[in-house]
């Protein structure tokens, strides 16, 4: 589910009217994106990290060591990939 939301791409400045989570963590509210959530741009398809101003911004080398090792963020990713290079 997604939710009305209007976010900039801080990779791309792509803007988005709607966001949802890509995955919940345990104890988290499905589809609610929070804080310290991450996001997938569809444009660029560069992952952001949503700030507590819900303003995205690029994440942190922590947090994208974090995504490099996150096999949902590489399956996301390569989902992304799919959509995003066989429509040319
Ligand atoms: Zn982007």
């Amino acid at each position: 589910m997604s939710f009305p939301f209007t976010t900039l791409c801080p990779h791309c400045s792509a803007e988005h009217d709607r966001a949802t989570k890509p995955f919940n963590e345990p104890g988290s509210l499905p589809g609610s994106l929070g804080p310290g959530d991450f996001s997938l741009c569809f444009n660029c398809g560069q992952w952001s990290v949503l700030d507590r101003n819900d303003m995205l911004r690029r994440p942190t080398s922590t947090e994208a060591r974090r995504i490099k090792h996150d096999p949902r963020c590489t399956r996301i990713r390569a989902a992304w990939l799919l959509t995003h290079h066989t429509s040319t």
